[in-house]
């Protein structure tokens, strides 16, 4: 159901579409594909209270944040469960995908610090200036599969503390956890209106793009959705983030500690089933690196243990739907037709008791060509491309030629080459012997080339600047006047 000017209702639309848990393929839900309609009627709810909750002193919106946090404290362990079932990672994933997620609820309760302008006196004689934030208005906000708890609190909380109000439209594939966590909303105390939630697919996100009472869109999901997404909602006037893609490389230097480059590199490669956007899906292994790591992420990879991820002792869950499957293992099977070396083959996976789920094993593959599809294109699943480079120039040079720019990790104990992969990679968030570079919530997510369109990233400073209007005011007060009284 929809949840609109604080009820929830059936949606308007016509059709639904089949939640299944990617583990054992069960459909658990259905999702509505909400129309313009649907759309129409929260976007007008969302305005209507606009007009009260920007007015809302910023002390008194965090209180609804301080309730939520709570709230989401006290369900953790349901939600976290309800994020394995509907998108098929483990336990573990689930729970530190949701503390991230709370991570920014928690960051957001500091607006009223974070939302203050500034000014200075005397800008000309007698005259003082002044620059105020303000809210923007109705933010939709358009969210993606893979972390369907995270995402979304990656923009709202940040978005209804600095005073506008949201319409939210989760990903159609794991509607779910949202669902769930915007009961928690009601119970916070928001008024109606200011939180609302719209389901739906394509012609739902249009009517968002579309509308002209939406004033900025927060986006994230793949490039080719991003960018179209980014073009529409630009070309109506509105102000727009769009976080997309990725396809992210590890470099591995000789001189790494490569018993634990390998633990590590595995995790980010095979976490989630490689479905996250700061998965590594390429490994850059630099002259000698490449023997001893081959060999040892091989045996990482052959030992992970791969299942539903409710079960004990799962370090791996399916990847979502059958389609992504499919496509992957055609991924893979281009690369080896372009002279890749299958070291760990994790297609055709059969996992007893759940026949019915979406898996693939982790998979590594070595000598891949660096111009190749499968190196050029996400695959969004637990395989490994493993290439070569004699150098660390070489090895960032290959890593600045990809289109994306959303990450890039550096293995090694000299600090002059991890401060020049610092300095030269052209990609928003960079590790050093740390796999997922993912920032802190007082940090922007950052992302560059085709992996974001837009200016202000999500999270951090970028934030406040997004979901807040600056105005900039020149006051003169003439002394003579006040002499009046
Ligand atoms: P997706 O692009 O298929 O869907 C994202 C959202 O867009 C969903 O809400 C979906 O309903 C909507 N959508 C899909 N097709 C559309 C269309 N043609 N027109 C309008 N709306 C459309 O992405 P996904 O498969 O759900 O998520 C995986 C992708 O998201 C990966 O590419 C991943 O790298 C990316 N991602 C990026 C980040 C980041 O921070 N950069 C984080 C997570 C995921």
């Amino acid at each position: 159901m929809n949840f609109v000017g604080g009820n929830w209702e059936t949606s308007a639309a016509t059709q639904t579409i089949p939640v299944r848990n990617p583990a054992t393929g069960e459909v658990i839900a259905a999702a509505p594909l909400s129309s313009a309609a649907d759309v129409a009627k929260a976007v007008d709810a969302a305005s209507k209270a606009w007009q009260s909750w920007r007015r809302v002193p910023p002390g008194d919106r965090i209180q609804p944040l301080f309730r939520l946090k709570a709230l989401l404290d006290a369900n953790f362990n349901e939600i976290a469960k309800l994020v394995t079932q509907e998108c098929g990672k483990t336990l573990a994933e689930s729970e530190g995908e949701l503390k991230r997620g709370i991570e920014n609820v928690e960051v957001a309760t500091g607006i009223p610090s974070l939302m203050m302008g500034s000014n200075l006196e005397d800008i000309a004689s007698g005259i003082d200036e002044l620059m105020i934030r303000q809210p923007v208005g109705v933010v939709g906000v358009i969210t993606p599969f893979n972390f369907p708890g995270m995402i979304p609190l990656w923009f709202l909380p940040y978005a209804v503390a600095c005073g506008n109000t949201v319409v939210l439209k989760p990903s159609e594939k794991t509607p779910l956890t949202m669902a769930r966590i915007l009961q928690l909303v009601e119970q916070s105390g928001f008024p109606p209106g200011v939180i609302n939630l719209v389901h739906g697919g394509k012609e739902a996100v249009d009517a968002l793009l579309d509308h002209p009472d939406v004033r900025a869109i927060s986006f994230v999901g793949s490039t080719p959705v991003a960018r179209y997404v980014y073009g529409r909602a630009a070309a109506n006037g509105k102000r727009v983030q769009c976080q997309g893609g990725a396809k992210n490389p590890i470099v591995v230097l000789p001189d790494a500690d490569m018993e634990m480059t390998t633990r590590i590199v595995a995790d980010s490669a095979f976490g989630c089933a490689g479905q996250r956007c700061l998965a590594s899906s390429i490994v850059i292994a630099v002259s000698d690196a490449a023997a001893p790591f081959t060999k040892q992420i091989s045996e990482a990879a052959a030992s992970r243990k791969v299942g539903y991820g409710l079960e004990k002792g799962t370090e791996m869950g399916p990847v979502i739907t059958p389609e992504s499957r499919t496509r992957i293992e055609g991924l893979i099977a281009k690369g080896i037709a372009a002279g890749a070396r299958p070291l760990v083959d994790g297609r055709n996976a059969k996992i007893p008791g759940y026949e019915k789920g979406n898996f693939v094993k982790p998979t590594v593959l070595a000598d891949v060509d660096p111009a190749s599809e499968l190196a050029r294109t996400e695959v969004f699943g637990p395989v490994l491309s493993v290439m070569r480079a004699d150098s660390v120039e070489a090895a960032i040079e290959l890593v600045n030629n990809s289109p994306y720019g959303n990450m890039a990790c550096l293995f090694t104990t000299s600090g002059a080459a991890a401060r020049q992969f610092r300095y030269e990679t052209r990609v928003g968030n960079v590790g050093i012997n740390v796999g997922v570079a993912a920032p802190m919530a007082y940090f922007p997510f950052s992302g560059w080339k085709d992996s974001f369109f837009g200016d202000l990233h999500a999270q951090g400073r970028d934030a406040i600047d997004f979901y807040t209007e600056k105005k900039v005011v020149v006051e003169r007060w003439p002394s003579t006047w006040s002499r009046k009284f």
